[in-house]
């Protein structure tokens, strides 16, 4: 079942496409199972969760962090994650670079946009980024690297509103690209679609797109 849908869903994607597969809530051998098919970035949105399964897996395993995310819970997971997609504010990119630079790390980081129109999704808006950036390089967080934007679109069917949506984060990137990032290739990333808008997001200029429920199943939270 996994392997089909992996198969299924990433034969779709363009070569600058890279899938995360999103196991919140699913236990090791359902992630091993993934793993067994090639896949090596997995998402997560619970610090504990995530550390308990970096222990438990193979650690070439890249790890993502991919919603919100306290300060208080930077620490935990400092030392290994390889990418934290949801950044929306200084004070917690400043905490991730203290907790990077006790780890001797350089942590990699998506600014996370809010596109939506439910306003209960985090996010920055544009303006707010400018202050954001100007803040990191006036002073000077080396222990982070910003890589690129991230977004959730609105939960609709309303499939002209997705592609607006995402339309409007790329148009961030790009703006921000020539801004600030020109001289930066590793500012690369829109981190954007997941299972129910995913190829909208492909068509939109996603690179990282997040899938949970197509390829594992629903989620059981109880
Ligand atoms: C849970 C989650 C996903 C995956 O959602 P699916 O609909 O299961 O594919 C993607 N991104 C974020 C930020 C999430 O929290």
């Amino acid at each position: 079942m996994i392997s089909q849908q992996i198969q299924t869903i990433t034969k779709q994607f363009p070569e600058h496409v890279q899938l995360v597969a999103v196991s919140k809530t699913h236990p090791p051998h359902v992630i091993t199972e993934a793993y067994n098919c090639g896949v090596r970035m997995f998402g997560e949105n619970k610090a504990q969760e995530l550390v308990s399964k970096y222990n438990e897996l193979p650690k070439d395993i890249q790890w993502h962090f991919i919603g919100h995310l306290q300060r208080n819970k930077v620490k935990y997971i400092a030392p290994f994650v390889s990418l934290i997609h949801g950044v929306d504010s200084y004070k917690l990119l400043s905490t991730i670079h203290k907790e990077a630079q006790k780890n001797n790390r350089i942590i990699p980081c998506l600014l996370q946009f809010h596109i939506a129109q439910e306003s209960t999704k985090f996010g920055l808006h544009k303006d707010e980024a400018h202050e954001l950036i100007t803040l990191c390089r006036k002073n000077e967080l080396n222990h982070v690297s910003i890589q690129g934007v991230m977004g959730m679109a609105t939960y609709t069917d309303n499939t002209n509103q997705i592609r607006e949506e995402f339309a409007s984060l790329r148009k961030t990137f790009t703006h921000l690209k020539t801004t600030y990032f020109k001289d930066k290739p590793e500012f690369k990333h829109i981190s954007m679609g997941m299972s129910q808008d995913y190829k909208i997001a492909i068509e939109e200029g996603s690179t990282l797109i997040r899938i949970g429920s197509t390829i594992f199943g629903e989620r059981d939270y109880t």
